[in-house]
Parts: C-alpha cells; structure tokens; sequence
C-alpha cells in the first residue's frame, strides 16, 4: 500500500518481499498506491457509497510483534467511501438490502505462527505480507440472520472478482470476514439511522467479534455458534461481555481471545507522513468507467434477452470466469444458430454435462480444460442430430480424461459413423448369418429377439449405428 514490494507473496520465502517501508524501519517514508485507492474508489462506486473529496490518512497505534512500525496506517474520521448499499438474496428467495457503512483503506500487518519444538514454544514472522493494500467494508448492523451473513459475504467476493479489485480467495488470505454479533430481546429495541437503539430503559447487550474465519461457509457456522453461545449464557443468568474470539475451524467453536479495545486504545492519529490527497470529479468519472456489468444485471438481461431460466442465469453469472466461457461460446454458435436457441444449448451443455465433467475431474471450467471452438462443434453436430448426446457426452470425457482434441474426436467418431451406416446392410447381413437361433426365435413369433439383434449391431458398429436405423434394415431382411 506504501512501497513497491510485490503483492504476489502466497507461498514465497518468508520475508523476501520485504523492504525498509513495509519492516518499519526507522526513517522510511510512506508512498500510497494510487492503484489501490483507485480499486477502493471502484468498489464504493460499485456499492452506490459516496465517495470522499479527500483522502485522510490516520495511525492506529497497538503493539504486536506483526506490526513492525507499533502503528497501522488506516483511516479514521472519514473513510473514502460511505453510506453505500449491496442487495443480496434473502432465504425467501426475496431482495434484502445490506447498508454499507463505509469502505477505508488500509495496510495489511505480517503474518505471525507459533511453533513447539520439545519444551521450548517459539513464533516465527513472515512479513512479506506486511503492507499489502488492504479494503476494509463496514457493513451497518441490519444484517439478521447468519443466512445473510453469508450471502452477504459472498456477494462481495463476487463483486470484487467481477471488478477484477482482488481474487477473494479466502485460503490464501485475500479476503477475511469478522462478524460481529449481538442477541437483543424481542420487541425491546428498534434499528435507525443504522444503528440498533435501545427502547425504554433496555440495556443493550454488547457484542462479540469473531476473527480467523477462513471460508464464506464458516461466516455462517460462527455465526449460528455465537447466537447459540450468548443466548445460553443469558438463560443461565450470565452477564455478556465484549469480546473478540477467534473461530476454530477443526472444533467448530469460537474461542475467547480478548476483552474487546475501544477506539481510545488505538490512540488514533493523523498520518503526518502522507498529504491529504484531494479526489476530483473527473478521477470519480474515470474510475467509474471500470464498473462492468454486474452479476445482478448480468443476470437479469440473461433472462430478458435469452430467455434463459433464473436458476441457470444464476449458475451462468455465479462465477465471472464461467460467464465469459458461457458468452464466448454462444456468440460461437450462435454463428449458426438462433441466439436464443444458442444461448439454451450452450447453457444447458455448461451447467449439465460440462460442470458434471468438471466435478468428477476436479478441473476448471476454461479454454485450457475444454476448448470453446471444439464444445461448440460438438454441440452444433448433436443439434444437427449427427451424433447422439450419449455419444456427445463420452466424446467430451474422453476428450477431457486422455487430453485429445475435443473437435479431432468428433470428426473420427462422425466419419467412423458415416463408414458404418455405409456397411450397415453388409453388417446387418453377418449378424443375421452368425446368430441362426435368434433368427429362427423371430420367424416363430418370438418378436423380442429383434432387441437382441439390434444390439448385435450396435456392437458390430461400436455404437455409432443409428438403432432404429438398424431395426429397420433387420426387420426388412427377416421378412423379406
Ligand atoms: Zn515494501
């Protein structure tokens, strides 16, 4: 955020993209990324916040080994972006509105892990992540339910992935979520203005912050563990306290980690290292040009335009790298298809028989993994009813399983096809010489026999024959 050191430090030596600004050192001077504020000004462009004139830059001092420099740079009083809004989906199936509180920036502290080694425990520091640019999103209390939380948090990973502001891959660390939670008593408060007030003399219940949540499906399960924890504790008598706690993933528990530090602890203070930089319309306007369109209207003009079903548009735009294969192969096919018509086949090949492929394989969906010119060839042969969807379907495993061009194995299976419906009559003809009993079952009366010829047949041809096809031939010369 206030050096030039790569951000690319996933799994690289510990601390070798480090330099004198992100360890701390005494006299290093901060530079902010003008990228990075740019990426935060996109994100609260995207999540209809307003957005700051100026950028003010503020210390919030703590003391851990992580922070070298015994202070954080972040933003206090006015963050670059607030008052903004996302919708998500509610388990209704309804449109629920999240607020948005503000959208700061902010720099990321090292990362610290703690070792044993026979009686002597030990921690290591890794800082190579030290000062990556980091995007804080404060949401205002109106989420209720852990439900929310979740779609909630996945929504946002969608949309920074759409906006191309990060990969949100929370294994690596690239996004984290910390719910904070409270339980009130029915009917004793009331939520305004984007805060939870109290009514009468109810004293609110403080909340609790949950830290370490490594998955968006662990923002839920923290959740669900935490209401259940605090409400427990307030049947029992108990007084709750503010905390942090952190989530323990092999347990599915939350742990106590520390009474909770209010703003007065961090002694906050302006950064005196960085001028206050000033954001001009015409930044906000060349910014905003980044703004693609996004999964929801995605989604909504899938439907409009294609007819395609919501369940399907929903698949199609989940991820923005399944939405690209799904528009590049329809704008291939639909080359020699009507859109609509296009847009169905090729939806219904991605979600269905690809996505099935890709599971079992544990594969991406891509054009490394599968060709968009060779799937569109096959679908359009299986339109023109050449190739059956079972044999469509194998043609794409084997395709995928023995790494074989997709569009040569289609054109083998179609001349190998074209080759056996040529000698059908030839094999027709041996099949009914080497089987004499079957042959003589059908003359007596015994009309199921065909069934067993015809596969006979589909044998012969390896499954390419046509069977009905076959049948007729057969029924013909027995017969005739
Ligand atoms: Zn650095």
């Amino acid at each position: 955020m206030f050096c030039s050191c790569s951000t690319n430090y996933f799994e690289k030596e510990p601390n070798t993209h480090v330099c004198p600004t992100c360890l701390g050192l005494p006299g290093a001077l901060p530079v902010p990324n003008r990228r990075a504020i740019e990426l935060c000004i996109l994100l609260g462009l995207a999540t209809n916040c307003d957005i700051d004139s100026e950028i003010h830059f503020d210390r919030k001092h703590y003391f851990y080994p992580d922070l070298p420099k015994g202070y954080q740079i972040s933003q206090y009083k006015r963050a670059i972006c607030s008052d903004g809004y996302i919708d998500i989906k509610d388990e209704d199936g309804k449109k629920y509105t999240i607020e948005i509180e503000r959208i700061h920036q902010e720099e990321d502290v090292a990362k610290s892990t703690h070792h044993k080694q026979g009686d002597s425990e030990y921690s290591l520091i890794d800082y190579n992540k030290s000062g990556v640019p980091l995007i804080e999103i404060v949401s205002k209390p109106n989420i209720k339910s852990a439900y929310q939380a979740r779609e909630y948090a996945s929504s946002i990973r969608q949309l920074v992935r759409y906006l191309n502001i990060s990969d949100g891959d929370m294994e690596k660390g690239q996004m984290r979520c910390e719910p904070n939670i409270s339980v009130q008593e029915k009917g004793k408060w009331e939520y305004r203005d984007g805060k939870i007030l109290p009514l009468g003399d109810y004293k609110l219940n403080p909340k609790s912050e949950v830290k370490n949540i490594g998955s968006i499906s662990a923002v839920e399960k923290s959740i669900l563990y935490e209401v259940e924890r605090m409400v427990k504790e307030l049947e029992e008598g108990k007084e709750l306290i503010q905390q942090t706690r952190g989530w323990n993933a092999d347990k599915g528990i939350t742990e106590f980690q520390r009474s909770k530090e209010t703003a007065d602890d961090y002694r906050y203070m302006p950064e005196p290292d960085i001028p206050i930089i000033e954001i001009k319309d015409e930044d906000i306007e060349r910014i905003s040009k980044e703004i693609v369109e996004l999964p929801s209207e995605k989604k909504e003009r899938y439907i409009s335009s294609y007819s395609l079903s919501d369940y399907d548009s929903t698949v199609l735009t989940a991820d923005k790298n399944i939405s690209t294969y799904f528009e590049d192969l329809l704008s291939l096919l639909s080359k020699s298809m009507d859109t609509v018509k296009a847009a169905k086949a090729a939806s219904n090949w991605i979600t269905g028989t690809v996505f099935s492929i890709a599971n079992d394989r544990k594969i991406e969906v891509n054009e490394k993994n599968i060709p968009k010119a060779s799937l569109a060839y096959l679908i359009l042969e299986f339109e023109k009813k050449v190739l059956t969807k079972n044999k469509a379907e194998s043609l794409l495993k084997e395709s995928i399983e023995q790494k074989k061009d997709l569009k040569e194995l289609v054109q083998i299976s179609l001349s190998e096809s074209k080759q056996n419906t040529d000698n059908l009559d030839s094999i027709v003809d041996e099949v009914i010489n080497n089987n004499p009993k079957a042959v003589n079952d059908y003359k007596s009366g015994k009309q199921s026999t065909i069934g067993f010829l015809v596969g006979q047949v589909m044998q012969k041809t390896k499954g390419s024959a046509d069977p009905n096809k076959a049948k007729d031939i057969l029924i013909q010369k027995l017969n005739g």
